[in-house]
């Protein structure tokens, strides 16, 4: 079994900016995983919010020895050994984690969906999301948007107020606010909240930072949307603990260490009552499209990371009116663009 990477730069549309960050290009590590003749390809696109960046990436991937596995089938051994090698570096071990995946599903010649048991029919509409910005690019970017259903608009600023007042200007479509960590006080959050709701807003992603879960269940006891946890919702053993605080989970691949844990979270959400929605980073469609594949389990999939770029490396999952398609390819469905 061996493992190679290299960095790839993905371009995006247009700048994207969050409550706490910006910008135009977005670096991703693209691991191949080779056995046996086959490549099973996986992506690590890491954040600074969990203190990961190419470089941690690389270095974390230079460290790993999986020359001692024989059979990338031995796949719970080789991600506890991956998984133990050091904290964190959540992306760097999604990335090992999707490209065995992917190697196992070429090697039986299934889609993973298929592997698991899951009707393709049953994925879930896309958000598409709006990042923060002046309200000339943000009508632009609303009508770029046309095909999809839903809209995720990034919130947690001073201007909140104009740019939803900017993107109901422009349509009356279904919209997810994340708040990604901006508000910073219960009192703010509760007011931003039950103004959301006036105005259609489907459900709230973090409102409060993560460190601050008594204020998040402050909030909730008082506003009628419903709170869906992403900074907070990290991996496996953060989940018993978001019960009665929010009312869903945001997994991302990135922050979970991959499809495993994903799919042990989406057990242990539902044993808890809570809703289960998957996200992700600016990721190319090699992730994307391993996200994708456990999306028939989920209630909301925010899947766009690939589409806000402009050279996506690979063909994947593809986006049809915000439906996910998944294609009849084996492991997570993914080419090389030649
Ligand atoms: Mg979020």
């Amino acid at each position: 079994m061996k493992i190679t990477f290299s960095q790839f730069d993905l371009k995006l549309k247009h700048t994207f900016t969050i409550s706490r960050s910006s910008r135009d290009v977005s670096p991703i590590v693209i691991v191949e995983l080779e056995h046996d003749g086959i490549t099973g390809y996986g992506e690590a696109s890491p954040s600074g919010r969990y203190g990961e960046s190419v470089e941690t990436v690389s270095r974390f991937l230079n460290g790993l020895d999986v020359s001692r596995f024989q059979d990338p089938f031995q796949l719970e051994e080789i991600l506890n050994s991956v998984n133990s090698a050091a904290e964190g570096n959540t992306s760097a071990k999604a990335a090992v984690d999707i490209a065995l995946h992917d190697w196992i599903g070429k090697k039986l010649g299934l889609p993973l969906y298929k592997y698991w048991g899951l009707d393709k029919m049953k994925t879930p509409l896309t958000s598409f999301t709006i990042g923060i910005d002046k309200p000339e690019v943000l009508e632009q970017k609303v009508r770029e948007a046309g095909d999809y259903p839903i809209l995720k608009v990034k919130l947690g600023g001073s201007n909140d107020e104009e740019i939803i007042r900017t993107v109901r200007k422009v349509t009356k479509k279904a919209l997810r606010v994340d708040a990604n960590e901006g508000w910073k006080t219960k009192e703010a959050a509760v007011e931003k909240i039950k103004w959301l709701e006036q105005e259609g807003v489907e459900f709230v992603e973090q409102p409060l930072p993560a460190s601050d879960l008594s204020g998040t269940a402050w909030v909730r006891e008082r506003v009628n949307l419903p709170l869906v946890a992403d900074e907070n919702s990290i991996r496996l053993h953060d989940v018993p603990d978001l019960r009665g605080v929010f009312d869903g989970i945001n997994i991302k691949l990135m922050k979970c260490t991959g499809l495993r844990e994903a799919l042990q979270m989406v057990a242990t959400a539902r044993a808890c009552g809570l809703k289960i929605m998957a996200g992700c980073m600016i990721e190319s469609s090699v992730a994307i499209s391993a996200a994708a594949q456990f999306s028939p389990l989920i209630d909301y999939a925010d899947l766009d990371g690939a589409v806000l770029t402009t050279n996506d490396p690979f063909d994947g999952v593809q986006v049809v009116k915000g439906k996910l398609m998944l294609p009849d390819r084996p492991g997570i469905g993914v080419v090389k663009k030649s």
